[in-house]
């Protein structure tokens, strides 16, 4: 079965292609505009097809071409604080982006899509952990955008023969085991690699937005979940539609909390390094507490995390930063 893969090229699509390869029977072929994905990531056994998915005459022709069974669809623009500031850009790549996504699939009659949505759906949530019926009051534009794409492909499932899951990510960290791919944004907005590189000598200290919340320790609950864990859970999602299985969404998180200290002190901890710790005032549109429960995701695709302690997430990062101190770049 071939699997187009739109942001194959970036932090949990290059992990995604590189699970779907140990398959064998799930053949991944990238799809990817490379505005911020990395050529690099994706291994010289897989088709790269650069392109971009506002074009939808292009998009049909490789989905024909390529003999595409199912899609899993990454391409976005994925940073909350830019979606504040530059709101047009998410509502283009994201939900107008996805739009021709789902109208190339539609006329070239593939029918399965696995989409990478998030926790943000969620907003400020009234209790924890979060279930998939809980209210979606995003409080960022990328969440809202995120939540749109859901209601999309909802509408095409009952319109057409279109099937569709909806991964709603926790917080994504980790890298790949053998060091050779991992996270590599720019800016760099995320907790656990910025403490990394703070580690590391590249950035002089790490700052911890907000101590006084209503937490043990002042500072936010977060759900980190690694990314080869991620990545399972696509090919398990994958499967279950292909086999027929009904879609919908789902959330995906270690159902745990660690507060930014304690990833802080951990990190300390496995790297065996020291460094400057700063405490700032709060960043706006931050929840206190986000944890998931990935009881359905458990129940109905029989996933389960295999990586997601904070010790080999953080390992795993610490690997890949060690090997790749300014990311993919030469
Ligand atoms: N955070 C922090 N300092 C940083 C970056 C993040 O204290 O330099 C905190 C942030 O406020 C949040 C948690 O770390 O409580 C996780 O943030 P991240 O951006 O990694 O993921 P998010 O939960 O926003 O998706």
């Amino acid at each position: 079965m071939n699997i187009l893969v739109t942001g194959g090229a970036g932090y949990i699509g290059s992990h995604t292609v590189r699970a779907l390869q140990q398959t064998k029977d799930l053949i991944p072929i990238v799809f990817d505009n490379l505005s911020t994905g990395h050529e690099e990531s994706v291994p010289d056994s897989v088709q790269l097809v650069t392109g971009d998915i506002h074009d939808v005459f292009f998009l049909k022709h490789i989905l024909s071409e390529y003999e595409i069974d199912g899609v899993i669809h990454f391409a976005a623009s994925s940073l909350v604080g830019e979606s504040m500031t530059d709101p047009a850009k998410y509502y283009y790549n994201n939900v107008e982006g996805t739009l021709h996504l789902l109208i190339a699939m539609h006329e070239a009659g593939v029918d399965n899509l696995v989409f990478s949505s998030t926790a943000a759906v969620y907003g400020e949530p009234e209790k924890t952990p979060i279930e998939e019926d809980f209210p979606t009051v995003p409080t960022n534009v990328y969440g809202r955008t995120k939540l749109q794409i859901e209601t999309m492909m909802k509408d095409f499932a009952m319109a057409y023969e279109m099937k569709y899951v909806a991964l709603r990510y926790f917080n994504a960290a980790g890298a790949d085991l053998d060091g050779t791919i991992g996270e590599d944004h720019s800016p760099e907005t995320h907790l656990i690699p910025l403490i990394l590189k703070t580690a590391q000598g590249v950035r002089d200290h790490i700052s911890i937005f907000g101590t006084d919340y209503p937490t043990a320790d002042g500072t936010c609950l977060r759900d980190y979940i690694h990314v080869l864990d991620l990545a399972q859970a696509h090919i398990l999602a994958m499967r279950h539609l292909l086999q027929g299985g009904e879609g919908g969404a789902f959330n995906l998180g270690s159902e745990k909390g660690f507060s930014v200290r304690e990833i802080i002190d951990k990190t300390k901890e496995v790297t065996g390094r020291d460094f400057r710790v700063t405490e700032e005032a709060r960043r706006a549109g931050d929840p206190a507490v986000l944890i998931a429960s990935s009881e359905k995701i458990r129940r109905v695709l029989g996933w389960q995390p295999e990586h997601s302690s904070t010790e080999e997430i953080i390992a795993s990062a610490w690997k890949w930063h060690q090997a790749h101190p300014y990311g993919y770049a030469k």
